[in-house]
């Protein structure tokens, strides 16, 4: 049991104290500030204040931040992806032109082989039975990428034929000499 005259000293203590201008703070829950006004019981301590406005400018600038870096991940992905097409275009625009090349550059890998064939002749009086015989370094696949045909015909001549195009022997698009 606490005497009475202890609570009553307490509670006169804590009216002098209020009547001071001291205030409880509703954030730390103690203050010994003059910063209110007579009128608050509760209010806000100096301290309190400035975490409470830090905190705020913290939140302010994490949610700045977190928009900054969604923006720059947009940015990244739109250039990746812009990248990505370029690559694609270029590469598209790179095979068209070996596709249209290609004719003319199995024609001339046909001549190649004519020229050595014929070198072959000069120095052996024949043809060659197969292209195995030349001793040439010639690229014996057309610009498809398939080997190109070398053969022997019965008038004494020869052939040399790429499949063309297809890659089909005997079809409307080979390319002979
Ligand atoms: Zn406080």
């Amino acid at each position: 049991m606490v005497p009475k005259h202890f609570v009553l000293m307490a509670v006169v203590a804590l009216v002098i104290v209020f009547l001071m201008g001291f205030r409880i703070c509703d954030g730390c829950g103690i203050s010994a500030k003059k910063t209110f006004t007579f009128a608050d019981t509760f209010a806000t301590c100096y301290e309190c204040i400035q975490k409470r406005e830090r905190e705020a400018r913290e939140r302010e600038w994490r949610e700045r931040e977190r928009e900054r870096q969604a923006r720059e991940r947009e940015r990244r992905a739109r250039e990746k992806e812009r990248l990505e097409r370029e690559i694609l275009e270029r590469e598209k625009k790179i095979r068209e032109a070996k596709e249209r090349e290609a004719p003319q550059e199995t024609r001339q890998r046909i001549n190649n082989i004519l020229d050595s064939v014929r070198l072959y002749y000069s120095n052996n009086r024949n043809w060659p039975d197969t292209l195995d015989q030349l001793r040439d370094p010639i690229n014996k696949k057309d610009a498809w990428g398939n080997s190109i045909q070398y053969k022997k015909t019965d008038d004494g001549s020869f052939e040399i034929r790429s499949a063309g195009p297809d890659g089909k022997f005997g079809t409307q698009d080979d390319i002979i000499y």
